[in-house]
């Protein structure tokens, strides 16, 4: 049990850093050059990223040519491996800090979000609001907050939507017992309705739905003239999509949630409890971290989304050796770990400030 549980540094209750209540403290202590984009790692990054995704579709392709079917779940999830990637790479473009010109921030965006399908603006919204609001319970009803980061409903709420939307509360207890699943349901009610965006946002996310239309038909089109098969559609492309969401889920669900964190009431909520304390390293081995774009050493991002994935080691060595490392909660990326947290997380009891499980509601 404690190797499943073994933890670097969780800090979550005891700040060294108590007196900190925003981010401009430990911003100072990353170097400057390390918030602007650099080509020559912009370009090394895409390549690894196309890279890598290119072998895994080699991979697909393998199976595919062979008709090894029994392959076929294998080259799927390698697949969506690839896309993880591609889509981490998009995650940077979002933020702006991937190149430095914003066009191509954005048109890089659009295309490698094919991959996911997600709609690039929509997305771009939502995950600002995730920045702007991590760990908060509730913001401000202004502002659109489809944080993927798997904001919990506290128990009140979960007993009046058990009540008056039973079909809802048993798609957010799906949700949470298989984050994959909620993972892919957050992005089809959270990112294809437009009325689900400020007024001023609409225009871009309709236009993003249609960029996404047509980069999805054109590749769709594109395999099916290369292979005459409508199951190679499925093979190359629509189930690696939907196997990303493994991924995608994993991660979002590790940086943010867990028995060791918490979520913050508006009073209580400030950018050093819900950037530094309630942001949660996963590392993974080098080489699988890279692979993904560093995703997994995310404290750094959250003390600023200006840091390209390319320089959040970096960052992450300057903010870890300074006084703020203690503060950082983290962990190897441990699969059981990360069960045990789904297993534990799926309420929150303000007054207690800690999850429930769902019995216990
Ligand atoms: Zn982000």
């Amino acid at each position: 049990m404690n190797a499943i549980l073994e933890k670097v540094n969780i800090s979550f209750s005891n700040p060294v850093n108590e007196e900190e209540t925003d981010l401009s403290g430990p911003r100072k202590v990353v170097s400057p050059q390390l918030y602007k984009p650099n080509l020559m790692y912009a370009i090394l990054y895409m390549f690894i990223s196309f890279a890598f995704y290119a072998g895994t579709i080699g991979f697909s392709y393998y199976s595919f040519a062979n008709t090894y079917w029994w392959l076929y779940p294998v080259a799927w999830f390698l697949a969506g491996t690839g896309v993880t990637s591609l889509f981490v790479l998009g995650h940077d473009c979002a933020h702006q800090a991937f190149f430095k010109s914003n066009r191509w921030n954005d048109f890089w965006g659009h295309i490698v979000f094919v991959f996911s399908f997600y709609p690039y603006y929509a997305w771009k919204y939502s995950h600002n609001a995730h920045h702007k609001h991590t760990n908060l319970l509730q913001a401000n009803p202004k502002d659109i907050y489809y944080d993927n980061a798997w904001i919990p409903l506290t128990s009140k709420q979960y007993k009046i939507l058990k009540r008056m939307k039973p079909k809802k509360a048993l798609m957010y207890r799906i949700g949470r017992l298989f984050p994959p699943f909620g993972a892919f349901m957050h992005n089809i009610l959270t990112h294809y309705f437009p009325s689900k965006f400020n007024k001023s946002q609409r225009k871009k996310v309709i236009l993003s739905y249609f960029i996404l239309g047509a980069l999805a038909l054109g590749v769709m089109g594109g395999i099916f003239y290369l292979t005459n098969s409508v199951f190679a559609i499925f093979h190359f492309y629509v189930l690696p999509g939907l196997f990303f969401a493994f991924w995608m889920s994993l991660y979002t669900y590790q940086h943010h949630t867990s028995t060791d964190m918490k979520f913050y009431s508006p009073r209580d909520w400030n950018s050093y409890k819900g950037q530094i304390l309630a942001t949660y390293n996963s590392l993974s081995p080098v080489w699988f971290s890279i692979l993904h774009l560093n995703i997994d050493v995310h404290t750094p991002h959250h003390l600023s989304t200006a840091i390209p994935c390319y320089h959040l080691r970096e960052a992450y060595k300057e903010l870890k050796n300074s006084k703020y490392g203690q503060d950082i909660p983290e962990g190897k990326l441990n699969f059981g770990y990360y069960v045990n947290q789904v297993k534990n997380c799926h309420i929150w009891d303000e007054t207690k400030g800690q999850y429930l499980r769902f019995n216990e509601v």
